[in-house]
């Protein structure tokens, strides 16, 4: 497998630290308001990561986090707290908003069918960890106070613009004059916030002696800090140090593949790094991959134009997960894309064409070998012409190991389609045993291989028609062959209406369609 790895700029051919179990993690949302479709693109391009290397033979213990805590309205530690400022306005206690959002993203996290992390980690259960790295930070050198909270200083990390290719004198030189003026440096960036008196902040925790008396607190009057009922000042974590944490407990010093936002590259990703390697002294992740984002009709998302879309808004117009799990499967997670109806359309159109080729293990020869449903591929076939199901999977997964570039493979798979049964048309044809194609179990190893790749439920949203259906399906053929043609078309129009589908008739045979 190889992939474009931020780190070095390159597609890199990927060597997991240990063969048997690769370590990804994937950062994950703050839970502060609906999520829009353009934020689970990037949950979808990870679950093909997680599901690709699973077909490659890895077994992945993938972790990702879910930030309830911390997260600033700007990046560079301004500004109001996400969730504080979500509570506020909705009246509800910040633990009740990150119950609630919590609930909302998994639910679509789930229903775009993406393989569950081992661990879907809260930032609020890791204060101990943040403060025992601020600790470790903190003896090793890296932090220091300000009025506002405990800092990380960059100048003594001296890789710190590397990951990001960071001009930091640029940076300097083009700085707003009111930055926090005790920053040693404007890309130092917080570790722990601490809270003013008179701000109103619910969620905070008290800094641990241990911690206070490694620093320096001559220069700030602790008078205007809100402190605890034993004086210890109260505060809460900065934005970067979660992940590192959750990281570092849970997976370790060092992982393979770290995930998320092309956004967080000259950021948060890169503060991360500083922190972990600073107190570690180990490579934070071997492969970062970062997905570029979407946009609506053209423009980028964003609440002031009033363009963002949900699930919701989907599910009104009439489509499902699965139709948008489709269209993002047909980007790449390094692209820009552009989102409209048209796009979605069409996606839902190919993923219909693809359940229908799926629904064709079920389908019946000939109106007079109706006897209920019947499994294709019951004779013995020519073992010599069949096809192995490798012969179909191998170079779909060539294609999506070469960077998971699922755009070029579904295109693959949707020229092989129509291959994959000795004959389409007749999938329980004997005679044609020997186009080429493969044998019934053969077929739905291939149909299982699919969904284990794409995710696109493509079995599990095909099942078997009821008897009864295929008894009606058998009327109606009769009622064709003696050219009743009023009975004919009033019973497929019960059929349609019953059952949900569309019959076609073809030189073998009538066979049954989704619409
Ligand atoms: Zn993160």
């Amino acid at each position: 497998m190889r992939f474009f790895n931020t780190l070095t700029r390159q597609i890199d051919d990927f060597k997991p630290i240990d063969q048997n179990e690769v370590k990804i993690y994937t950062c994950g949302p703050t839970v502060y308001d609906f999520a829009h479709i353009g934020n689970f693109t990037a949950y979808v391009y990870w679950d093909l990561l997680v599901r690709t290397l699973q077909l490659n033979g890895y077994r992945v213990k993938r972790v990702m986090n879910l930030t309830d805590v911390g997260h600033l309205t700007s990046d560079s530690d301004e500004g109001q707290d996400k969730m504080e400022k979500s509570a506020k306005k909705q009246q509800k206690t910040v633990w009740q908003i990150a119950e609630f959002f919590t609930d909302d993203f998994l639910r679509h996290f789930r229903g775009l069918n993406c393989t569950e992390p081992v661990a879907i980690a809260k930032a609020t259960d890791y204060i101990f960890e943040d403060l025992q790295m601020i600790k470790t930070l903190t003896e090793k050198g890296y932090a220091y106070t300000t009025t506002d909270g405990i800092y990380y200083d960059t100048s003594k990390f001296p890789r710190y613009a590397d990951f990001g290719h960071l001009d930091l004198k640029g940076l300097e030189a083009g700085a707003r004059v009111d930055f926090n003026a005790q920053k040693r440096h404007l890309s130092d960036f917080a570790l722990w916030k601490f809270i003013a008196k008179h701000e109103d902040h619910a969620m905070q925790w008290p800094l641990p002696d241990d911690i206070k008396d490694l620093l320096d607190f001559t220069a700030i009057n602790q008078k205007d800090l809100a402190t605890d009922e034993t004086g210890a000042i109260l505060g809460y974590p900065g934005w970067h140090i979660e992940c590192s944490c959750i990281i570092h407990s849970l997976l370790g010093e060092t992982i393979d593949i770290h995930t998320g936002g092309i956004d967080h590259i000259p950021v948060h990703h890169t503060n991360e790094i500083a922190q972990s390697e600073a107190a570690f002294g180990k490579i934070l992740a071997n492969y970062w991959l970062h997905n570029n984002f979407i946009t609506i009709d053209g423009a980028k998302i964003s609440k002031s134009k009033g363009n963002i879309l949900t699930f919701y808004d989907l599910e009104q117009k009439g489509y499902n997960y699965m139709d948008y799990r489709m269209w993002v499967l047909q980007g790449h997670f390094s692209s820009e894309r552009n989102f409209s109806w048209e796009n979605l359309a069409a996606a839902h159109q190919l993923l219909t064409k693809w359940r229908n080729f799926a629904a064709l293990r079920w389908q019946v020869k000939s109106p007079n070998l109706i006897e209920g449903p019947v499994r294709l591929g019951q004779a013995a076939r020519s073992a010599e012409h069949e096809m192995m199901v490798g012969d179909f999977t191998n170079p779909i997964l060539e294609g999506v190991n070469n960077n998971l570039t699922s755009a070029q493979t579904i295109a693959k798979i949707d020229e092989l389609m129509p291959k994959i049964y000795q004959n389409p048309n007749n999938p329980r044809s004997d005679e044609a045993a020997c186009n080429g194609g493969l044998s019934a179990s053969k077929a739905l190893d291939f149909w299982q291989f699919i969904d284990d790749l794409l995710g696109l439920n493509l079995l599990n949203s095909t099942p078997n028609l009821q008897d009864e259906a295929y008894n009606l399906i058998k009327d109606r053929e009769a009622a064709r062959t003696s050219k009743n043609w009023q009975l004919s078309d009033q019973l497929r129009d019960q059929i349609t209406e019953t059952y949900g589908v569309v019959l076609r008739d073809t030189d073998d045979g009538t066979i049954w369609e989704y619409k």
